[in-house]
């Protein structure tokens, strides 16, 4: 008989509590405890925060662990719940995937109570945990063999009202990059299964996924920004200083704006994150290991734009991503994601400088 995952302490209890969330055991291993925070003052917004979802991304369960040290002082209303390891065995091994199963959690949602050992997290996840909130911040990051600034991802829905409300909160996060990617591989992520129950979900992408001070102290802010954002917290939204810059822009970008390897070999990279490149500037070079008389290869941007994301240096296959190109989001843009009833042929209505026209 399959057994039912549970939590070994009831959430609705007012003020501060801690326990477990029990994954059942199954054919493949023991049961799990997942250490879990709630933080219960009343009347409010509940908001759901998880890391360790993906098990090379560290900088989301350190986050969450500073979280938990504040909240209990800060937070004036609502409901916050925290979990800082989502997938213990692959942070324990330091992989993206379960090393059990080699299951990928965030496409195995909302998984399966009589599954693999990836499908009964997202299972637990998906019928305890998620319930619970009416926003999600999942805190990842963008692997570590990539270049990436400190940012907020979210991608395109179709729910109009949903996708302002989302793009709001990230943007709230005041982290140097919001980034709006419209990216299709989606089914099963927690992410879908949040917006098909029309949640807030943010998938914070805290950086390369190499833990650094400087780089944590931002994401924390980010985070607390966002807490104050959602009036879970008192106080003042602060930018976090990158760069030498207290600054934000919110990018927009699709698959069509990856670069790919045009052999395989050592990519190196010749830009760096959030630089504006020109038509024709040089992004990175490729140097084919194969053969001492094959030339080492530049690649070149088609178009002016941001470079929002870039391989740290590593051996790549021909045809894998090596960059990631964006453009700011635009007001148009903005108003087409927030007013799709519109027939937007012909209708070029500058957007109001009060905003007016983003809200609905
Ligand atoms: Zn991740």
């Amino acid at each position: 008989m399959t057994e039912a995952p549970y939590l070994t302490f009831e959430l609705d209890i007012p003020g501060v509590s801690t326990g477990h969330l029990v994954v059942p055991r199954g054919a493949d291993c023991e049961a799990l405890s997942l250490p879990v925070f709630s933080c219960n003052r009343g009347e409010g917004p509940s908001l759901l925060i998880t890391g360790g979802n993906h098990g090379n991304e560290l900088e989301g369960p350190i986050v969450a662990r500073r979280l938990i040290e504040w909240l209990p002082e800060a937070q004036t209303c609502g409901r916050v719940i925290i979990v800082p390891v989502l997938n213990p065995p692959a942070v324990e091994a330091w992989t993206r995937n379960t090393p059990i199963d080699g299951l990928n959690l965030n496409r195995t949602f909302p998984g399966r109570a009589d599954g693999s050992v990836t499908e009964r997290i997202a299972d637990a996840v998906s019928r305890l945990l998620l319930p619970m909130a009416d926003t999600i911040f999942d805190l990842h990051s963008f692997g570590p063999t990539w270049d990436f600034p400190p940012a907020v991802i979210t991608h395109t829905i179709a729910d109009a009202d949903l996708m302002a409300k989302t793009l709001q909160i990230a943007e709230a996060f005041k982290l140097p990059m919001t980034l709006l990617w419209d990216y299709h591989d989606t089914i099963g992520m927690f992410d879908t299964l949040a917006h098909s129950q029309s949640k807030v979900f943010i998938c914070a992408e805290f950086g390369s996924g190499t833990v650094g001070a400087e780089a944590l102290a931002i994401y924390e802010a980010g985070a607390r920004n966002a807490l104050i954002a959602l009036g879970l917290v008192e106080g003042e939204a602060e930018y976090p200083t990158f760069r030498q810059k207290k600054s934000s822009q919110t990018l927009e970008t699709r698959s069509s704006d990856e670069l790919k390897s045009p052999a395989r070999g050592i990519f190196e990279p010749r830009c760096s994150v959030l630089d504006e490149v020109k038509q024709g500037d040089l992004i990175g070079v490729l140097h084919p290991m194969d053969s001492l008389s094959a030339v080492s290869i530049n690649i070149c941007t088609p178009t002016t734009s941001i470079v929002c994301a870039i391989k740290s240096g590593l051996h790549v296959e021909a045809d894998e991503g090596v960059a990631m190109l964006a453009r700011p989001l635009t007001s148009e843009v903005r108003l087409r994601i927030y007013r799709p009833e519109i027939n937007w042929k012909g209708d070029h209505r500058p957007l109001a400088s009060n905003g007016e026209y983003l809200r609905r």
